[in-house]
């Protein structure tokens, strides 16, 4: 039977290979999984649990429950300075599939959204799905945004730039000096933003700033994936210019009809008592990145998220490291999943402090040849 050419976008091949590594090894070190450590806390278990039992079960509202529409532009405002009504926000079930309401709601084929290299690899493939272009500014080896690539990347189809951090796979937080520019950038032609902040709690040493704080077309969109460690909840939020949120409901009510009462019902427990996850992030993080200086590597990013982009040894491509890494239980991502640029290897250090000793133990012995 006919498969769709779309489909050719959707290839995961790097992605797959390690979840057959997953399977196929004993008990492996684990530094490939881009989720956090935690359990869904308790009070937002039971809230869930309480929800189910109530029988508050059914479909919402397309765009959410308002008292959480409410909670999430009331969030919005105090902390990320976006000034937004509770109707500019909409729930998602899960960012992902968010992002794939917003390139349908915004990009017609042939337009185009400007993507970094290294990025979260939807936003090019789903980008493609939609008949749209992705355009690539690198951001390597430093990481940093590099304005005037960006800038020079725009042409008459340019609708978008999709800005992320912190970042995945680098761990990078860009300025808020670099994020002004590119605001001012997307003002001046006419460009929406759209600002992935899945990540904002990870952060270390430095402060994360909302780009929808001082640009009114961006499309901001977070989630209780990782900061509430739910990723298994599915649920996400979009907030945005008044029509474009429009648009993306209108879709939503083909598409998804509502997202989970009972995430929903959960996540309102969840805000409702905010915390503070990222800080024992970050003595993983400084471990992580000691111990990575200490083999030889030079990091760059790493300001937030829990990952870690490095170039494999000179020798070797990113295939054959994390392949040799394999070899001795440990498990991590290679860049090319990631990037045109194939060189680099992704370490998460979402798992528990152990697991991510014994894995930067494994690079360790491999770079100093005992292995
Ligand atoms: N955005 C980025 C940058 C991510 O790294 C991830 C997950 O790894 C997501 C979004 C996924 O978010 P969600 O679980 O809400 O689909």
């Amino acid at each position: 039977m006919h498969i769709s050419d779309r489909l050719k976008y959707f290839d995961s091949s790097d992605f797959q290979e390690v979840f057959r590594k997953q399977q196929i090894l004993e008990n492996p070190i684990d530094l490939s999984v881009g989720v956090p450590e935690d359990t869904t806390p308790k009070h937002i278990k039971n809230a869930g649990i309480e929800a189910i039992l109530h029988d508050r079960t059914g479909y919402t509202p397309t765009n959410g429950l308002p008292l959480l529409r409410e909670k999430i532009a009331r969030k919005l405002i105090n902390i990320n300075g976006i000034r937004v009504t509770p109707d500019q926000v909409t729930l998602v079930p899960g960012l992902t599939t968010g992002l794939l309401l917003v390139y349908m709601a915004i990009l017609d084929p042939g337009d185009e959204v400007i993507v970094m290299d290294p990025s979260y690899p939807p936003y090019e493939h789903l980008a493609r799905a939609v008949g749209a272009e992705a355009m690539k500014v690198l951001t390597l080896p430093s990481f940093h945004l590099d304005i005037g690539t960006i800038e020079a990347s725009i042409t008459h189809k340019t609708k978008a730039i999709i800005i992320n951090s912190p970042n995945n796979p680098t761990g990078a937080v860009y300025t808020k000096k670099d994020l002004l520019a590119v605001a001012e950038i997307a003002e001046r032609h006419n460009l929406y933003i759209i600002s992935d902040e899945i990540y904002e709690s990870f952060i270390y040493g430095t402060d994360h700033f909302s780009i929808g704080s001082v640009y009114s077309n961006t499309i901001t969109m977070n989630g209780f994936s990782k900061e509430y460690a739910m990723t298994g909840w599915r649920l996400g939020y979009i907030s945005g210019p008044p029509e474009t949120i429009n648009a993306i409901n209108q879709l939503q009510q083909y598409v998804v009809f509502s997202s989970s009462a009972i995430a929903q019902y959960a996540a309102l427990e969840a805000l409702s008592h905010p915390f503070n996850i990222g800080t024992k992030y970050q003595k993983k993080r400084d471990i992580v990145v000691a111990s990575l200086q200490e083999s030889g590597f030079q990091v760059n990013g790493a300001q937030g998220a829990y990952y870690v982009f490095f170039q494999a040894p000179h020798q070797m491509t990113d295939l054959e490291f994390v392949e040799k890494a394999a070899e001795h239980n440990l498990l991590l991502v290679p860049g090319r999943a990631f990037s045109s640029r194939h060189g680099y290897v992704r370490l998460s250090y979402g798992n528990d402090l152990d697991t991510v000793k014994k894995g930067l133990d494994v690079i360790r012995k491999i770079m100093t040849g005992s292995l």
